[in-house]
């Protein structure tokens, strides 16, 4: 993929973005879109402008494909079949995890486990190191800007437990409080839960310092990366978080599969999630023994399709490249926020100086729920709403806002079109 530099010539010739700079040629770009068969519908009319990649990305033709020849040539069930279907789905499954090991950075394949989800990675890690090593007294930090579901497992695990939830405050711009970090530090600190990438506000974590801060006090940190994974290079050795997890769905695989990271030294001290096949090395009426990492924690048959899918969803990713992806979505958060802030009445909710692709806004007194509807007959996809994050709305005193968030395949000319989208909602409200 070509990167391109700073003044070198524009996507396109249009006016509005004359100045902008991308990562990628104008026939790379177009390039990209072609293999994104959604990409080329109209919606009431108009065609697809897809700004709501924060909460599902679309999905390539090369991974739709790969669903299908496993789906007509290859499925069968895993690990368990002497047959030689069982074990080409077995190794392609088994591929699929190599591929994520690398994909992020893990030391061993058994680290990486399948889940259905960042959701469930969370849920998954709650049960097996929250309820075996988290007491009466103890204490876990979370942050102000988590989605819910880095926020409700650890509430649920706090009630069981007598244990105490801190939460780090953050700025008006969205920004974590690091010197309030510190100060909640104590003994009875036992884990620290936190966004790599908040899908609310945008803001990316300093989550390096952060991690180091936690282990200096001897807690483990999982970072939800269900925002980050596809849009950012992750190294979790570099970062030394202990736990991440992340989604599939939006980062151009399936729906139904995630991953969780785990330091193999942790995951084996664990407790498994569930009960049942695949879980097991032997079982008795009077008591069974587990599997080893990563199947202690995949009970059941797994998404496998999907899993294979994810694998292939990362071929398709690395191939464009994480630096090319994040240069990209980078010129086109910058700007998106320039021309929102020339329009009278709108307010961008989070303005971290580090920030992910997502444009959150209020604009005079218009519901986000009318913006989004307004948008939606103008052909343009954005999400409205609280976004799993009611927190993070009370911080900022309002109901909700809407939110554009952008991948690798938007445009500046879609840019434009959101830009003209929002003026057409203000006129209709004048
Ligand atoms: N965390 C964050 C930051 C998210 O953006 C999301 C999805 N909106 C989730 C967790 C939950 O992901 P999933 O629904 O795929 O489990």
């Amino acid at each position: 993929m070509n990167v391109r530099a700073k003044n070198q010539p524009q996507l396109s010739s249009t006016p509005n973005h004359a100045n902008a700079t991308s990562a990628f040629s104008a026939s790379n770009i177009e390039r990209i879109r072609a293999d994104f068969p959604i990409l080329q519908r109209s919606i009431h009319g108009k065609p697809l402008v897809y700004l709501d990649n924060a909460a599902s990305s679309q999905m390539p033709q090369q991974v739709i494909d790969r669903l299908a020849h496993y789906q007509t040539h290859e499925h069968a069930n895993i690990h368990r079949g002497v047959h030689t279907l069982s074990q080409n789905a077995t190794t392609e499954y088994e591929n699929a995890r190599l591929k994520v090991m690398n994909f992020i950075g893990a030391k061993e394949s058994r680290e990486i486990i399948f889940t259905h989800g960042t959701t469930e990675g969370i849920n998954l890690v709650m049960h097996g190191y929250g309820r075996r090593f988290i007491g009466e007294g103890d204490e876990i930090i979370i942050s102000a800007m988590e989605h819910h579901s880095n926020i409700v497992p650890w509430q649920m695990l706090c009630e069981e437990k007598k244990a105490r939830l801190r939460i780090i405050p953050m700025n008006d711009a969205g920004e974590l409080l690091l010197d309030e970090y510190a100060k909640l530090f104590n003994k009875n600190t036992k884990f620290v839960a936190l966004t790599h990438v908040s899908n609310a506000l945008g803001t990316i974590n300093p989550v390096r310092e952060m991690i180091a801060t936690a282990h200096q006090y001897g807690a483990p940190v999982l970072l939800d990366g269900a925002q980050a994974a596809p849009h950012m290079a992750v190294n979790v050795q570099d970062l030394d978080c202990d736990f991440y997890v992340f989604s599939s769905h939006k980062m151009c695989g399936p729906t139904g599969v995630g991953i969780l990271y785990g330091k193999a030294a942790l995951l084996e001290k664990m407790q498994p999630y569930q009960g049942g096949g695949d879980m097991i090395l032997n079982v008795t009426f009077e008591r069974t023994t587990y599997n080893d990492i990563p199947h202690k924690f995949e009970a059941g048959t797994p998404a496998i399709a999907a899993g294979i899918g994810l694998g292939a969803a990362i071929d398709y990713i690395t191939a464009i490249g994480l630096e090319n992806i994040a240069a990209h979505e980078q010129a086109l958060l910058e700007y998106a926020s320039e021309a929102a802030r020339s329009i009278p009445g709108l307010k961008i909710i989070g303005t971290a100086q580090h920030k992910a692709a997502v444009l959150s806004f209020i604009l005079d007194d218009i519901h986000p729920h009318d913006i989004g509807t307004l948008l939606d007959q103008e052909g343009i996809a954005v999400r409205a709403g609280h976004h799993c994050a009611q927190p993070v709305m009370q911080r900022f005193g309002i109901p909700a806002t809407a939110r554009a968030s952008f991948a690798f395949y938007n445009t500046f000319e879609e840019v434009d079109a959101l830009i003209a989208g929002i003026h057409t909602v203000k006129k209709v409200f004048a």
